[in-house]
């Protein structure tokens, strides 16, 4: 921190660009949920504003960030109103100012011996509101400016741990944090980066900019969780202390952080401190710290609230994990999408308990911003406390014959000129013959997710590429023992295990095909959605960018990737050779059924206009009694259920000689079955 200044001429220098920045920082992280500092930084500038303002209150301005409670609401959601303020909380920064925070908490509250803290671990993620009537949610809504708020509720509805009814019928507001796992963050992470949108920094941003969205769809995607933590009106569950009240809310249904503790001393302050600084690592979410708070909830009352901040709690965040350490090489690396990131490669360090010798610089955009060198020596840090990253580089380090990084032009595994798509930060090879992208292409198809084809990692696959046995999917399926006899460590028994296992791919329902094709933003949810829909791959194959956009939570950015991704020739190509190897192109998943069922295993169209029931019902009751209700007519076809208006299918099953029903019959089997 700069040394406190002597004049006022120097304090006025200082605080305006100092101010500016700050409000900058504000909106980054409030507004666009992409902070371009670390929140250390933007806490220690903070407390130089504070500091300056105490010593010229003259000149404290009302835009100043000191004036306002953190955060704005200039996003399209509505607005709420909070009948009672949700302040953020003030912070500390090491041991000896909490002590002293703590010291002066006390000299307000001569009646009190020995105050009792509730200790809590401070949860890396965004203030939720959520208001019960009667036991039912009626509202969730985020912090905002700590009076007006926004409106999440119809969001809040799709993340699983948020009951919609409690177990008492009680009307009453309860308030705690919502936040991202690190592992799912991680995984979103490394989708938006396949997808060539930009990374979030962390856990918080991350599940801020998942919370905040118009459509709770996404927010549904984003496997968000809560711990909630705090009840404005305590009297209303009848509780005086906050442990009890973390109890009580836990019973309701909630779920609450079992790390919490009360402590009377300082020595037991200081242990839980030590304790989850060295445990945050270990834990499945991230904490930024340690709350206090006055585990007497009339004492809370007692002390009150500046204009800012409680009185009552404090947090103590944790110093950041830094090292700093030498880059020596930045590798360029081809994704299965053609995304080609830069990481960096540096002299192994230690940073919050492993060694880290990589870090991703995401694209060639983050990569000239910190305008990262070859021979610079940078900070690194554990973005939320899990994925290396550069903070920035130590200028007064660079070496004097320093040259900017040049940003490759060329794919450096094909050679094929490298293009940003529309929009995107990422750099791609478009090249669809790219080796790279080929071989990551055949991992993913081959993953568990998609054709679960288990054996066949990236090292087998690197394997069949250099000896040229498999080119596309559908090599796959003609691979013989033979040629898997001549890999690496592969012996009859591998072999076969091998050759089990692709053969098993063939009878996959089709989700996972169309998962495994690797068509962009279709991810495995997307694919199963779009497969149930359509019944068959040629079903999906036929279907406009409107039929796949209007299907349940697909919207038309993924509606258009499958209709262009079919309307390929090449690809049309490869299906017709995937369908000639014999793997399967028909919806078979089918959730709990009845497999005693006159109909289980039968495969049943639909087609026309159905009066008695809705299509989408037929098809589940079909579902539910073991059948495949498939989208088009073939000659395993069992059944074709005809409604009005029947066309095209209809003529089909009449050519092939399948059996064909119309809506009294089926209605009639139904009772039958019942
Ligand atoms: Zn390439």
């Amino acid at each position: 921190m700069a040394k406190q200044p002597v004049t006022l001429a120097d304090a006025q220098k200082e605080i305006g660009p100092l101010r500016q920045q700050l409000i900058q920082w504000g909106k980054e992280y409030y507004e666009q949920d992409q902070p371009t500092v670390e929140d250390y930084v933007y806490d220690r500038q903070y407390q130089r504003l504070v500091q300056l303002e105490t010593e010229f209150p003259e000149l404290i301005t009302p835009d100043s960030p000191t004036q306002r409670v953190g955060g704005q609401t200039d996003t399209q959601l509505a607005k709420v109103t909070h009948e009672i303020p949700m302040l953020s909380m003030g912070d500390v920064f090491s041991v000896e100012e909490l002590q002293d925070f703590n010291v002066r908490q006390q000299d307000g509250l001569p009646e009190i011996d020995q105050l009792a803290y509730d200790l809590e671990l401070k949860i890396d993620g965004l203030s939720l509101s959520l208001v019960y009537e009667n036991g039912r949610l009626v509202q969730a809504s985020t912090r905002g400016n700590g009076v007006i708020g926004e409106d999440v509720t119809a969001n809040a509805m799709t993340i699983k741990d948020i009951p919609h009814q409690l177990s008492e019928p009680l009307s009453v507001e309860f308030r705690g944090e919502c936040y991202m796992p690190k592992a799912s963050f991680v995984k979103l992470n490394e989708a938006r980066e396949a997808n060539g949108q930009p990374v979030f920094a962390n856990p918080r941003n991350a599940a801020a900019g998942s919370l905040r969205q118009l459509d709770p769809q996404v927010t549904a995607q984003r496997e968000l969780a809560t711990f909630m933590y705090y009840v404005p009106e305590y009297e209303k569950l009848g509780v005086t202390t906050q442990d009890e009240a973390l109890k009580r809310m836990a019973e309701l249904g909630f779920q609450v952080n079992p790390h919490h503790r009360t402590v009377t001393s300082t020595a037991e302050l200081v242990q839980y401190i030590n304790e989850y600084t060295a445990q945050r690592d270990d834990l499945a979410y991230g904490i930024d710290g340690i709350v206090e708070k006055v585990n007497d909830l009339a004492t809370q009352t007692a002390l009150g609230n500046t204009v800012k901040v409680p009185r009552w709690e404090i947090a103590y965040k944790f110093p950041p994990e830094e090292q700093s350490t030498v880059v020596r090489e930045i590798e360029w690396t081809v994704g299965r999408t053609g995304n080609v990131t830069p990481t960096a490669v540096m002299d192994p360090v230690q940073l919050a308990g492993t060694t880290v010798s990589r870090a991703s610089l995401h694209n060639p955009d983050y990569l000239r911003q910190k305008d990262i060198r070859l021979g610079d020596t940078v900070l690194l840090h554990k973005a939320g406390d899990i994925i290396p990253e550069i903070s920035r580089v130590i200028l007064a380090k660079r070496p004097a014959d320093s040259q900017p990084y040049q940003i490759p032009t060329e794919c450096p595994v094909c050679g094929s000129r490298l293009v940003h798509l529309d929009g995107e930060v990422a750099l791609r090879c478009v090249n669809p013959m790219c080796p790279a992208q080929i071989k990551e292409g055949l991992a993913h198809f081959a993953s568990r997710n998609a054709m679960n084809i288990d054996g066949l990692g990236p090292k087998i696959i690197e394997q069949l590429w250099n000896k040229k046995y498999v080119s596309d999917f559908a090599d796959l399926y003609r691979l013989t023992a033979d040629q898997l006899l001549t890999l690496d460590k592969f012996g009859e028994k591998s072999t076969a295990k091998l050759l089990t296992a692709i053969d098993n791919s063939r009878h996959n329902s089709v989700e996972r095909l169309l998962f495994g094709l690797g068509i962009r933003h279709v991810g495995a949810k997307v694919a199963r959605l779009i497969a149930e829909h359509f019944g068959s791959l040629p079903a999906v194959m036929q279907a406009s960018a409107d039929e796949i956009s209007a299907v349940a939570t697909i919207g038309p950015t993924i509606g258009d990737s499958v209709a262009t991704y079919f309307a390929n020739a090449q690809v049309q190509q490869l299906i017709q050779e995937l369908q000639a190897v014999g793997v399967n192109m028909d919806y078979t998943a089918s959730p709990a059924v009845d497999t005693t069922s006159e109909w289980n295993g039968q495969r049943v169209v639909l087609t026309g206009k159905l009066a008695m029931f809705t299509r989408n019902e037929a098809k589940e009751w079909l579902e539910a009694h073991g059948a495949t209700v498939t989208g088009s007519v073939s000659k395993k076809t069992d059944v074709l259920i005809a409604g009005e208006k029947a066309g095209s299918k209809l003529q089909k099953a009449q050519q092939l000689g399948i059996p064909i029903w119309n809506e009294q019959q089926f209605d009639q089997a139904m009772k039958e079955e019942q």
